[in-house]
């Protein structure tokens, strides 16, 4: 989508759909769809799992089921007033390129620190199930979407990241009290040319469409539908 000026509106999670399938990406940036109803159970996990970090912030630490951070001699973000910046406000950390014509913002769920101080980007992901293996694939542009953004606001930045998955330990368990398991989940970050992939992501959306993707379930479904849809 774009901005009133003509600048495409992007996202460090919305990257996840330009690796999925480009040409969904295309459509969906450009067109306007019908809205997605919210999931309110993930952003209420979200909302829950920072309260979480944040009470153990306080004390210094990270959550038990997180001990593996302490292993991997990762340090507390303790300035909760800049994260709380951070997680609610996009104006902090955007990134706007007039020359690409693009500006790329969104919020953080958390951050984590190197023992020298740089910044270590972190993103709470909860599911159903424990994740597969090949997701790190999907959200190593998201995290290394918000060290960019970091680097950016004049911030140094480490080259790993982390996802910190929850999902319920039991599904066969009948109790309504759930219990969560977590998993820390670390992610490089170091090697993803970030403003490449943004201008690659530009030069897309510039582009007229390239037509569906066969190997895609989404494209099949948007195929012949065109006039459902109206240009913005
Ligand atoms: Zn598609």
């Amino acid at each position: 989508m774009r901005t009133k000026e003509g600048l495409w509106r992007l996202s460090p999670s919305g990257l996840y759909g330009f690796r999925e399938c480009p040409a969904c990406f295309w459509v969906d940036n450009h067109y306007r769809r019908a809205p997605m109803l919210p999931l309110l159970l993930n952003s209420a996990m979200d909302e829950i799992l920072k309260s979480r970090y944040d009470s153990y912030r306080l004390k210094g630490t990270f959550p038990p089921e997180a001990s593996r951070l302490i292993k991997e001699k990762i340090k507390v973000f303790e300035d909760l007033d800049l994260l709380n910046n951070w997680r609610e406000n996009m104006a902090p950390l955007r990134v706007i390129n007039e020359k690409w014509g693009y500006v790329f913002q969104g919020k953080i769920d958390d951050v984590l620190m190197e023992d020298d101080g740089r910044l270590i980007p972190a993103d709470y992901k909860s599911s159903g199930n424990p994740p597969k293996e090949d997701k790190q694939k999907y959200y190593r542009d998201q995290l290394a979407g918000y060290g960019f953004m970091f680097r950016k606001a004049g911030h140094k930045v480490s080259d790993r990241a982390y996802l910190l998955h929850y999902f319920p330990k039991d599904k066969s368990n009948p109790e309504i009290k759930i219990e969560f398991e977590g998993l820390v989940d670390r992610v490089d970050i170091g090697s993803i040319d970030m403003e490449k992939t943004l201008s690659d992501i530009v030069e897309l959306l510039n582009e007229p469409f390239l037509g569906y993707n066969s190997d895609c379930e989404k494209c099949g479904y948007y195929s012949g539908r065109e006039n459902w849809v109206k240009p913005l």
